[in-house]
């Protein structure tokens, strides 16, 4: 039986609001433990939450951006449990009416495919502390409120993903959203962009929903795909068994590369959802939403389009460099100041995209500035120097910092473009190589590459290559038998 898996996510994104939700403590991270708290978000009594506006412009943004309807009205929910980062023993949450609903998320995939996924809601909520294990030399847990109160926006998927393959391209897709409109770091290891995965199967072809497993505890875009693959293999494995799915939550265990049983339905929280009666239920002007919308950038699928057309560049490589808004403003500043964008798309791409990768830094952080490849590019584009040498002077500008022109100058790299200095060096690699001269004139043509080869190594590369090729032919013997191609 072949089945397919459909997946369905949950991505809670951390706000970079300087307060919480409810209070005014700062949400700076990495903080003394419990430093950051107050009345209010250590859950004392008798205390109101009060309403920070700032987290409401955030959602209002994404809700926008992913072309969410943004409700007028909407409403605040306690949702129970009992955990001891907890103080409330409930979360102030959004339930049955969300500040956003129905939007949707275009998504790249490898082959170039768009894949649209729907939203089916998007709310605001408050984070919980965080209980730390084994911390220090006892055996005793700690809790920590400082992230009690902090502003999380949760981003609910509709069950439109097929693959691990669509799961990650919509994570990394709504991550660059987020960041764009500057409203969460997006950090999957720091735990600002966290997900959870509902994963089920179904025959090829069937319209009915299998039973979910929600997978937890995945804090890399590696984790997520692993994690659905393996469950989408473990549900059919049960399935040929002629046994049951149950719907439950499981841990992913990292180490392992396998999921694990958390809870069963039968145990799953009843949250006893209802309104908070400590908030007003939230009313949002439409002038409120239109200033909001003001205020959008242009965003990662308008940018790639834009790539694209003004540009013309190819569909991925747009898509790579939409991917961070600071990658795209860096080709863009290269671009503008170079002939031929392509070839400010392939440095960026290939050159610069290895060195940032293998120093592990952003491009924020990189070493070369926009205006400095710009330099070097140029240097290119007037045929100072060679591609093949350029990519040596790039290399010296990343260990130096110099300017391209300084390094080509100090290194007398520039390139032999005068035939009059390119003749004597091809007739004296003509001498040194009689034997092959001699091939060459019986009809091995094939030799012409020796030629260029020998010529471009007389030179340390700095010939100018379509010059070497047209003096060659000037200069080579006519060969006198037909071609053999050997
Ligand atoms: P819960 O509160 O139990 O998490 P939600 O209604 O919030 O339930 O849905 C959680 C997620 O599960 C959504 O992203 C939804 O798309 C997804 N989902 C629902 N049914 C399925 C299914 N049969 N297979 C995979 N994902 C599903
Ligand atoms: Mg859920
Ligand atoms: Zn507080």
């Amino acid at each position: 039986m072949e089945y397919e898996t459909v997946i369905g996510l949950e991505v809670h994104t951390q706000l970079k609001t300087k307060s919480k939700i409810f209070c005014g403590c700062s949400t700076t991270f990495g903080a003394p433990p419990n430093s950051h708290t107050c009345p209010v978000c250590l859950g004392m009594p008798g205390v109101l939450p009060v309403l920070n506006r700032e987290v409401v412009t955030c959602a209002i943004k994404l809700g926008l951006a992913t072309r969410c309807t943004v409700n007028r009205s909407s409403r605040w929910a306690r949702k129970n449990y009992f955990y001891p980062d907890l103080p409330k023993a409930y979360q102030i949450s959004q339930y049955e009416a969300p500040i956003c609903e129905h939007g949707y998320v275009e998504a790249d995939l490898e082959s170039g495919e768009t894949r649209r996924i729907g939203l089916t809601r998007i709310h605001m909520e408050e984070d919980a502390g965080k209980n730390v294990h084994g911390a220090a030399d006892d055996d005793h847990s700690y809790v920590d409120l400082n992230r009690a109160g902090v502003p999380l926006l949760e981003i609910v998927s509709e069950p439109d993903i097929r693959s691990s393959e669509e799961a990650t391209a919509y994570l990394k897709r709504l991550r660059s959203i987020v960041r764009y409109l500057g409203i969460s770091d997006g950090n999957m290891e720091e735990g600002s962009f966290r997900c959870d995965a509902n994963v089920s199967i179904r025959p090829m072809g069937s319209d009915t929903f299998g039973t979910r497993a929600e997978v937890k505890n995945l804090n890399s875009f590696r984790h997520v795909a692993h994690a659905i693959d393996y469950e989408a293999r473990r549900q059919a494995r049960l399935l040929a068994q002629g046994k049951e799915v149950v719907q439950e939550t499981r841990l992913w265990n990292t180490a392992e590369g396998k999921t694990y049983s958390m809870r069963s339905k039968e145990e799953a929280h009843d949250y006893r959802y209802f309104p908070d009666p400590d908030l007003v239920p939230l009313e949002i002007s439409e002038q409120w939403i239109e200033a909001v919308r003001a205020t959008l950038p242009e965003l990662p699928a308008d940018k790639e389009q834009r790539f694209v057309v003004e540009y013309g560049l190819p569909p991925q490589d747009a898509a790579t460099l939409v991917a961070s808004h600071h990658l795209a403003d860096y080709f863009e500043t290269v671009a503008g100041a170079v002939k031929e964008a392509k070839r400010a798309a392939n440095w960026v791409l290939g050159e610069l995209l290895a060195v940032l990768n293998k120093l592990g830094i952003s491009v924020e952080e990189s070493p070369v500035e926009a205006a400095a490849l710009a330099a070097l590019i140029r240097l290119i584009e007037e045929e100072t120097i060679s591609g093949k040498i350029a990519k040596s002077v790039f290399e010296k500008m990343v260990a130096t910092g110099k300017a391209p022109a300084a390094i080509v100058e100090e290194e007398g790299l520039v390139q032999v473009a005068d035939p009059e200095a390119l003749r004597p060096i091809i007739q004296q690699v003509f001498d040194d190589n009689p034997t092959q001269l001699a091939q060459y004139q019986a009809g091995k043509t094939k030799l012409m590459g020796f030629f260029v080869g020998q010529t471009m190594r007389a030179t340390g590369g700095k010939a100018n290559p379509a010059l070497v090729n047209k003096l060659l032919r000037e200069m080579l013997p006519e060969p006198t038998a037909p071609a053999d191609g050997g």
